[in-house]
């Protein structure tokens, strides 16, 4: 059986030594054959540099590479559509996923799995982040029709059918947590202990992991629409009530005057809620307008790997991966 091992760089040139060391050391008694397709997207440091000399060394090492960052999904898609093998593992390229679980992945898979995920602990995570994340996954659970799991990241082992199902799911904004829980097919978790980054630094701050994670619910489906309706439906509901309640009260009461306060609070309130309601739609017009553009996902500037073409999704010509075309 041949494995694939698809590693997304962006730069990693701190650690890309360090880690085709432990690959190496791991492959050499391992009973399959292996190949590693390292995908640089867009590195800044000399990340392309080590890549090109570890495929002179090592000829089971290929590699591409972006013209410039292009994002993490972006770099696996790439590295899934290059990659030969019967079954492929995408793994970071900061050790922080240890090579030695490669050997019980593919075990697990031959048992028949077709999805073998690898669950980190937080160990080592800071008490923010580890919340954060908590709330996130429960929020995001919440919104999408799949089910994804806190720890359950992009470590993991697909079979080529799997591998194809994904391939096969074109859409511009990617989140593949969501896709490969959406693909289905036999899957099994293992858990592991996550390690800490040594060499070099981690690419999500802030700002990108809470864009990672609007992007991720919004783009996945449409569940936030619907809340959207619901909340509205609520809103009416109670504002109907509300107005029995003082027309009973008038009856019963007799008119009187004050309400100042409760008429701009409310008014204000019903502005926000049209306010966020409107954006969500307007995510979604967006969204749809970046994926009638049809652009590639990214765009190659070298490849020491043969590429997939871009599968062509309908009927419209699609622009091959690599020909850097301005679509609009
Ligand atoms: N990465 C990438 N493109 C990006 C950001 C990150 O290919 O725009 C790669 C990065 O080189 C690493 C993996 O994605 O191999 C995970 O990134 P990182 O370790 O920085 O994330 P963390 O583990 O902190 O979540
Ligand atoms: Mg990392």
């Amino acid at each position: 059986m041949l494995i694939s091992i698809v590693v997304p760089c962006y730069n990693e040139q701190a650690v890309l030594e360090h880690f085709h060391a432990r690959l190496d050391d791991h492959l050499a008694t391992a009973p399959d054959t292996y190949e590693v397709l390292f995908v640089d997207d867009g590195s800044t440091d000399g990340t392309l540099a080590v890549l090109r000399r570890l495929a002179e060394r090592d000829v089971r090492v290929r590699y591409l590479s972006f013209s410039r960052n292009f994002g993490k999904e972006a770099a696996m898609l790439a590295g899934l559509r290059g990659a030969a093998g019967d079954a492929i593992v995408v793994m970071d390229a900061d050790l922080q996923h240890p090579p030695e679980l490669l050997v019980r992945m593919v075990e697990l898979h031959r048992q028949g799995y077709d999805q073998v995920l690898a669950k980190r602990t937080r160990s080592g995570d800071g008490l923010l982040r580890t919340a954060t994340a908590r709330l996130y996954y429960r929020l995001v659970n919440r919104f999408m029709d799949v089910e994804i799991v806190d720890g359950v990241g992009d470590f993991r082992l697909l079979s080529r059918r799997a591998v194809d199902a994904v391939l096969s799911l074109t859409e511009s904004n990617r989140f593949s947590k969501g896709l490969f829980a959406w693909i289905g097919f036999p899957s099994t978790t293992f858990g592991y202990e996550n390690a800490i980054r040594k060499h070099g630094t981690s690419k999500w701050d802030l700002s990108r992991l809470v864009d990672y994670g609007v992007n991720g619910v919004i783009s996945f489906n449409t569940r936030p629409l619907r809340t959207a309706l619901h909340l509205g439906l609520t809103l009416v509901l109670s504002a109907v009530l509300y107005a029995l309640w003082i027309i009973v009260s008038v009856l019963v009461r007799g008119v009187d005057t004050p309400g100042y306060a409760t008429l701009l609070t409310v008014t204000t309130a019903l502005a926000g809620v049209h306010m966020v309601m409107i954006a969500v739609v307007g995510e979604y017009v967006g969204r749809i307008f970046h994926e009638v553009k049809r652009r590639p996902h990214y765009v190659l500037a070298e490849a020491q790997a043969p590429t997939a073409p871009e599968p062509d999704a309908a009927t419209a010509p699609v622009p091959s991966v690599a020909a850097p075309t301005s679509t609009r």
